[in-house]
């Protein structure tokens, strides 16, 4: 016989939202509730309502409804006991622990005050980055960035262990920056030597970093705040395009980026694609190339990210390299090289880098009766008045000119 209190502690203490979701139901925040489909009768306009107070469900459609064992005994089809097994067996990961509270809740609860405080340390990590060369050496050196821009784009920090020397004597202030997780329990810099990245939330507030730790000795080279991994890199993507381009990495992103591919958003590793993105391509986004490392995780893991990609109605492009990685791609290879392999994904690809269309726009420039083409500094060619909107065409003209002449 299973014990009344142990029945009393899962009802509380299992967290109903995460064990809906846990059986691939999504649920979306609606007030101090959350919303989604009923698995019990067909749903198509959200009729089940989850209050994570009373920790209790129900569905406004089919009237099912209870706590969180009812929930399991109606969607395994398993009885009571069963489901109390059931959970328990779950408990590890339905549980919230004390210390990592809510995880759902983490980073969008960040009160005003935390925000405020994350957005002065990401600015002065900016800071030290233009002061301190070694963030930018790496960047540019290592890998091969090659535009300021870009780096001030991508809103570029590095983290020298100077900030404890421009804090206010306060220690409100060190509490709330040891919560955030820029500080550790000894009170040093988490992210020390790394150069790091702000990553923001759909709506566009800063909500997480990723650091890349620069040393060569390091262990961990790879950090985030604590708490689940969210945040997006380069959100301004979704404007400028219906494609998207994906890399398993941020500075993979920054590399494409700075090639001219400015659609590009970065995911974090082969599992590493958010809610936070789905929700920001949701209705934006119509196709998406994946640029993951050439190797067996990255093929597998680019195969998922397309899934559920398709699940949102995003058709997906693999992009295979001839490479490790595409920022070791763009060492060795140009953009005109990465547009063929765009090419070879699909082969109705439009993608450019806006790197080469400059280029060659620079040689154009529309006129009141036709148009100018430049090439070099001295020869100038006035043309028919053809309105040129592809730059192949434009190519093609430069050629026959220049043969003609
Ligand atoms: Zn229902």
């Amino acid at each position: 016989m299973i014990e009344k209190e142990k029945i009393e502690a899962i009802k509380k203490d299992v967290d109903l939202v995460a064990l809906i979701e846990s059986r691939g139901i999504p649920l979306k925040k609606n007030g101090k509730s959350y919303k989604g489909l009923c698995p019990f009768h067909e749903d198509t306009n959200p009729s089940l309502s989850i209050n994570p107070t009373t920790n209790l469900w129900q569905c406004f459609g089919c009237k099912a409804g209870g706590d969180v064992i009812r929930f399991v005994e109606l969607f395994d089809k398993i009885d009571f006991p069963q489901a109390v097994s059931q959970l328990i067996a779950d408990s590890s990961k339905l549980i919230a622990k004390p210390k990592t509270t809510d995880h759902k809740q983490r980073t969008t609860d960040f009160s005003v005050k935390d925000r405020k405080l994350l957005n002065k340390v990401m600015s002065y990590y900016q800071h030290t980055f233009n002061e301190d060369g070694r963030g930018l050496r790496y960047l540019k050196q290592e890998r091969g960035i090659t535009d300021n821009q870009s780096l001030k784009d991508f809103a570029v920090g590095y983290v020298n262990g100077t900030l404890l020397e421009i804090l206010p004597d306060d220690p409100e202030v060190i509490k709330a920056l040891k919560k955030i997780g820029i500080l550790n329990q000894k009170g040093h810099e988490v992210f020390y030597n790394c150069v790091v990245f702000p990553l923001h939330s759909p709506q566009g507030s800063i909500v997480n970093l990723y650091g890349r730790n620069i040393g060569e000795d390091n262990e961990v080279s790879h950090l985030y705040l604590p708490g689940p991994r969210t945040g997006i890199v380069n959100r301004q993507a979704v404007k400028r395009s219906q494609t998207i381009i994906l890399t398993e990495s941020i500075i993979d992103a920054l590399s494409l980026y700075d090639q001219g591919f400015k659609n590009v958003i970065p995911v974090y590793g082969v599992n590493g694609l958010l809610d936070d993105h789905i929700s920001l391509f949701n209705r934006r986004i119509k196709e998406a190339y994946l640029v993951f490392d050439a190797d067996e995780a990255g093929r597998k893991g680019a195969e998922g990210v397309a899934l559920r990609l398709k699940e949102k109605e995003i058709s997906s492009y693999i992009v295979s390299l001839p490479v490790k990685d595409v920022n070791v791609f763009f060492k060795r290879h140009t953009p005109e090289e990465f547009e063929a392999l765009l090419k070879e994904a699909n082969p109705e690809s439009f993608e450019q880098s806006e790197k080469i269309r400059k280029r060659v726009q620079s040689l154009y420039k529309e006129t009141e009766h036709g148009f100018i083409v430049g090439y070099g500094e001295r020869q100038y060619v006035k043309g028919s008045g053809l309105l040129l909107t592809h730059v192949v065409a434009l190519k093609i003209n430069l050629e026959c000119l220049f043969v003609n002449q």
